[in-house]
């Protein structure tokens, strides 16, 4: 049972930080673009496969046109078995989010939106070269709840040039005050080749320590809202938990389309190549494998450790006795906590992850 991630690859204007495959494309090539789409998802219908969960995200899904949309969902369900309890979610930016959209969106099939809103300071936004103010963020989750959305999403920005703690905590209020279910809260990180690589904007990011404690804080403050941590950067009321990113971190297979698109099906790792002309040129998509054989105990223990809930030892066989010594200090330092025959990493420990997953690694692989 697949998970679906459809990439839209088109953005208003590129926001000075992000490093995504997308550009700025003329309407037209956006409907030539979803035609493309609908060709490869229709190539899969042979494959008889149920999905659990669709995601369209980018780049800016906002951007396709309600009609284009529409044929999209009709494709994906002609050619996948979508039970009515399927999660299909679209992110939107809150400039490209206007009610007509929505209400089609939500005809259409889609039932969970994610707002790319990051900010509820306008200075901060601009600073990110982002398209919208808050007032339009705010427009967006009214118009998505009445177009019949429950289950919104919005994503929260931290570490941004200017931002203090109080307008962090302050963007963490105003985006629990317009009711969510779901925040994914992420940190700012400086991306090879973008606009934001240069001194003018390094020397204006706050420290590493000064970002952890803003990580801590907004992480308390969402749980006091009522949204519970569940994955690095990622809060949630029971039941809202994104089904969709939990298929990745828990190993589950997942049938990518567009360029850049990434696959796990049947065992092996796909990639779609980051070209958009010739994804909208070729007949179908050019698919390449990017592991054939992947280390499914190596991604294990790199993608379950970003979960709160963690792994569980016993899925480490045999080596999880190699382990366990160097736990100890880890414990002690409280980065790591076990018991219950998992382990985990403690909100602290997840600021320091990638050092711990791989000391964990290289003990796993000797
Ligand atoms: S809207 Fe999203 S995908 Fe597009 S440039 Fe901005 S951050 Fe990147």
């Amino acid at each position: 049972m697949p998970a679906i991630y459809i990439h839209v690859p088109f953005c208003r204007r590129r926001c000075a930080y992000c490093d995504f495959c997308s550009s700025v494309a003329a309407p037209e090539t956006i409907s030539a673009y979803a035609d493309a789409l609908i060709r490869n998802i229709r190539a899969c219908a042979p494959l008889n496969l149920t999905a659990e969960t669709v995601y369209f995200g980018g780049g800016t899904p906002s951007l396709v046109s309600a009609a284009d949309m529409n044929k999209i969902m009709s494709a994906v369900r002609e050619s996948f078995a979508l039970p009515p309890s399927a999660e299909v979610s679209a992110e939107a930016n809150p400039d490209s989010a206007d009610y007509e959209k929505l209400a089609a969106w939500r005809d259409a099939g889609i039932n969970r939106l994610s707002l790319g809103v990051q900010s509820c300071k306008d200075n901060e936004l601009y600073r990110l070269g982002r398209l919208h103010n808050f007032s339009q963020a705010e427009n967006a989750v009214k118009n998505a709840r009445k177009a019949g959305f429950e289950n919104i999403s919005c994503d929260l920005m931290l570490g941004i040039p200017e931002q203090t703690p109080e307008t962090a905590l302050e963007s963490v209020n105003r985006i629990c005050d317009m009711g969510v279910c779901h925040v994914s809260a992420y940190m700012l990180k400086i991306e090879e080749g973008t606009p934001f690589d240069c001194d003018e904007i390094r020397s204006s990011l706050m420290s590493d320590d000064e970002l952890s404690d803003m990580y801590l804080m907004a992480a308390e403050a969402l749980e006091k809202r009522g949204l519970a941590q569940y994955e690095i950067s990622n809060f949630s009321r029971e039941g809202c938990q994104s089904r969709h990113n939990l298929t990745y971190w828990t190993l589950g297979e997942y049938l990518g389309f567009g360029p850049s698109a990434h696959s796990l099906f049947r065992g092996k790792r796909f990639f779609v190549p980051h070209d958009i002309s010739g994804f909208i040129n070729s007949e179908f998509q050019r698919i390449e494998i990017e592991d054939e054989h992947p280390d499914f105990l190596q991604e294990y223990v790199m993608l379950g450790l970003r979960l709160c809930k963690g792994i569980e030892l016993d899925g480490l066989g045999e080596k999880a006795e190699k382990i366990l010594p160097a736990l100890e200090p880890l414990k002690r330092a409280n980065l790591v906590k076990t018991g219950g025959g998992r382990l985990r990493l403690t909100r602290r420990g997840f600021l320091v992850s990638n050092g711990i997953i791989a000391r964990l690694l290289e003990i796993l692989e000797k």
